[in-house]
Order: structure tokens, then sequence, then C-alpha cells
């Protein structure tokens, strides 16, 4: 309510549309995606479980995640976090009901958000599980922490950031000690919010496989869509803008 009554007295207009008033106008929030489907990467990084995602990565989307990440628009929390709730449903939806789904936020690098200590990517996850919990068993887990520093991903290739990203995630023992207590049997999907080339997931996977965890799926916001341009071939647009 607040965020929405400061959108409006500052002037604010549709990030979809440019319409004055909301930041997201009710047209554009009512054409969102709500069904998700499985985006995998091309090339597939070697071994990734399979990554589910809402959107795709453009237009009014990429204007909500890039918002929320960088440029403080946390009010974008809550869209986004239902965007991610069907890609977690999608993923879940296999699995044996009975058992909890745990969701496992990718480790923010950078942006206005990290900066001023909110953590940007666990703070859609959060409300995600708040909207799956309604039909299963989920909770959040933060059991992976990024080592230091990483390298800006934007304008890198496929093989690049998957040099770039590799081994700059671990899972601290005590946070496994107590999520192993607290959830003896679950579920685990590793959730960012968006996949690009796979890399970051990847990571993720990895760092969680390291210490005997085995991730049943991804889920993301958002998957960016591979344009091949005539003469540019394999080279994704989405990649030169960023992320
Ligand atoms: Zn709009």
């Amino acid at each position: 309510m607040i965020d929405e009554a400061l959108d409006l007295f500052l002037g604010s207009s549709c990030i979809g549309c440019s319409t004055p008033g909301r930041m997201l106008c009710r047209v554009c929030r009512r054409d969102l995606p709500t069904g998700a489907s499985l985006a995998w990467p091309t090339p597939t990084p070697p071994g990734l479980v399979p990554p589910w995602a809402t959107a795709s990565y453009d237009g009014a989307v990429r204007e909500l995640v890039v918002g929320h990440k960088d440029r403080g628009q946390w009010s974008h929390r809550r869209v986004l976090g239902v965007l991610l709730a069907g890609a977690v449903r999608a993923a879940a939806a296999e699995l044996d009901p009975e058992v909890p789904v745990l969701l496992v936020p990718v480790p923010s690098r950078r942006g206005a958000g990290r900066q001023r200590g909110y953590e940007p990517t666990a703070a859609i996850v959060r409300t995600a599980a708040r909207v799956v919990r309604r039909d299963r068993r989920v909770g959040v887990a933060d059991l992976l922490v990024s080592r230091g520093a990483i390298a800006d991903q934007a304008g890198l290739g496929a093989r690049q950031r998957g040099d770039n990203v590799r081994h700059s995630m671990h899972c601290p023992s005590p946070a496994l000690a107590r999520v192993r207590r607290r959830w003896p049997v679950a579920h685990l999907l590793v959730c960012d919010d968006v996949v690009t080339t796979g890399a970051t997931a990847r990571e993720a996977q990895r760092a969680l496989e390291a210490v005997g965890l085995t991730p049943h799926a991804v889920a993301a916001v958002a998957a960016t869509r591979r344009r091949r341009a005539p003469g540019r071939l394999g080279v994704d647009e989405s990649l030169a803008r960023g992320r």
C-alpha cells in the first residue's frame, strides 16, 4: 500500500507500457504469464537439473527484475514472487506432495538491494514460498553463500560465465546442520530470478551436491530467450545487454 501510494505521489508510470500511475498497471499485471515451462539454456551446462521459468526475460518482466535488483524498487517483490511461485509449482508438480519442498535462493551478487543489506533473490523466494504454502508444505533454506567478489557477468559469453562462477558458492556446515535438523526429508529446488546461461544455477547445484544434497530442479522468475540474428550466430542479445 505504502509503495503504491509513494509511486503515485512521485508520479511514476507503468514499467511495461509507460501509462502514468502505478509502476505496473492493471493491464500489464494481468498480462503476466502464470504457467511455467522448461527453459533449457543453449548450450546447457552439463548435468544441470531441469530449469523451470515462468516468464521470458524481456518487456515488463525484465524491468521488474532489474528495478527490484538494481534500482531498489523493492515493491516489485510481490509480483516477482508470484511469478517464481509458478515455476516452483511446475517444478514440484511431479514430486511426492507429502514431502516438503525446500527453496534454496541463489546468493545475490550485486545491485542496489545487496548494497543496503537487502537480498533481492532471497526476498522473492520468501514471497514465492508464502504463495505456494497454500497448496503444500514449503520452506526456504538459506544454504548457499557467495565466496566473495565475482566479476560482473554482463558482456560475458556462456563459457566465460561458467569460469567466472565456478566454485563461487559454498554451503556452510552450520547452515547445513540447521536445515537437516528442521527438514530431515525434503525436495530441494534451486531458486533464482533469471536463468541466462544456466552457469549460476549449475554452480548452486554443484555447491549443494558437494555437501551431499541433491537438488531436484531449478525454479526461476524468467529465462532469457535466445535470439540468433543473421551473422551473429550464437550471440545472445540479452547477454550483450547484461545479466
Ligand atoms: Zn502497463
